[in-house]
């Protein structure tokens, strides 16, 4: 398998002060990708492109493009309680959207079989109209976009295993039945969203499915849930691309989380994922990072899951 790792120095310069969310998350990660020679000899490493004002309003709403740049611009350090901004993130934010556009391009090119996207900020909670939890832009919303946009994917499955629901996600494409939101997630938790009675409308009817698991549910019982929806989904919804929303902070020990999963099962599920993909989709995956806050953890968790793809 050719893996793409998408990565830019710049989502360093996204400032979030003293947060959970910062960029000593990526450093631990790279230092784990970097620290298994095989594996970084092995993936194709590239920078991204930055999301255009067109690419990103294929799911946002321009008012919401404006209120960030005018934010960045103005120093303002804030969108809301949880999410913070400096001047730089803006622009980073295009940069993380824009990596969602590059793994696209390079799936659907056949140029790599998947992709990483080792980005921050993350984006699952962003929403047509608000940035918010971390999140400023919905990089796999707007990844899923694009595919449709450039390429005439047809259906397009976003699995997101993020302790936290995809809010964002969920609520720009719940009345589009041309993409899958499909989410296991801490419940209730943060942002409070993710009934299993969500299920889409309209057009999305059915095109939504949320698992989720109390908080301390066992990793077994977590695994056989998602795999049990990802048999139905594949029957109901074959997939020609799938979009990870790869949040690590449903792994044992996460300061921000209460769900139990290993790192073996991180490589469990991707490689459930790839299954997936290699029978509709010509093996494309596009695994674009979400939260995952444990430092101690993080760079091994990441790593695991990177080998699973380029395996
Ligand atoms: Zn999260």
């Amino acid at each position: 398998m050719t893996t793409a790792l998408i990565y830019d120095p710049a989502y360093l310069k996204h400032e979030t002060g003293h947060h959970p969310e910062s960029p000593l998350r990526l450093k631990a990660i790279l230092a784990a990708l970097e620290g298994d020679e095989l594996l970084w000899a092995r993936a194709k490493k590239l920078q991204p492109v930055a999301a255009s004002d067109e690419d990103i309003t294929r799911c946002h709403s321009t008012r919401l493009v404006k209120q960030l740049k005018s934010l960045c611009e103005r120093g303002v350090a804030f969108v809301d309680l949880d999410t913070a901004l400096s001047s730089d993130s803006f622009d980073v934010a295009r940069l993380a959207a824009g990596a969602a556009i590059t793994a696209v391009d390079q799936v659907f090119s056949g140029e790599a079989d998947n992709a990483f996207a080792c980005v921050r900020p993350p984006g699952h909670h962003a929403t047509a109209n608000r940035a918010m939890g971390f999140c400023l832009l919905n990089n796999a919303a707007i990844g899923a976009r694009y595919a449709q946009a450039r390429y005439g994917a047809e259906r397009v499955l976003i699995i997101d295993w993020d302790v936290h629901h995809g809010n964002g996600t969920q609520d720009i494409f719940y009345k589009d039945g041309s993409v899958f939101y499909f989410s296991t997630h801490q419940y209730p938790y943060y942002p409070g969203t993710g009934a299993s009675t969500d299920r889409g409308e309209g057009e999305g009817e059915g095109t939504t499915l949320n698992i989720p698991l109390a908080a301390g549910s066992s990793a077994r019982s977590h695994r056989q849930a998602f795999t049990e929806a990802l048999k139905v989904i594949e029957r109901d919804f074959p997939p020609d691309l799938i979009i990870i929303s790869a949040g690590f902070d449903s792994r044992r020990g996460d300061p921000l989380g209460g769900l139990m999963l290993e790192d073996s099962d991180f490589r469990e599920m991707t490689k459930e994922v790839m299954d997936i993909a290699e029978r509709f989709a010509t093996g494309r995956v596009v695994s674009m990072l979400e939260g995952g806050y444990n430092l101690e953890t993080l760079g091994e968790t990441v790593r695991t899951h990177v080998t699973a793809l380029t395996s």
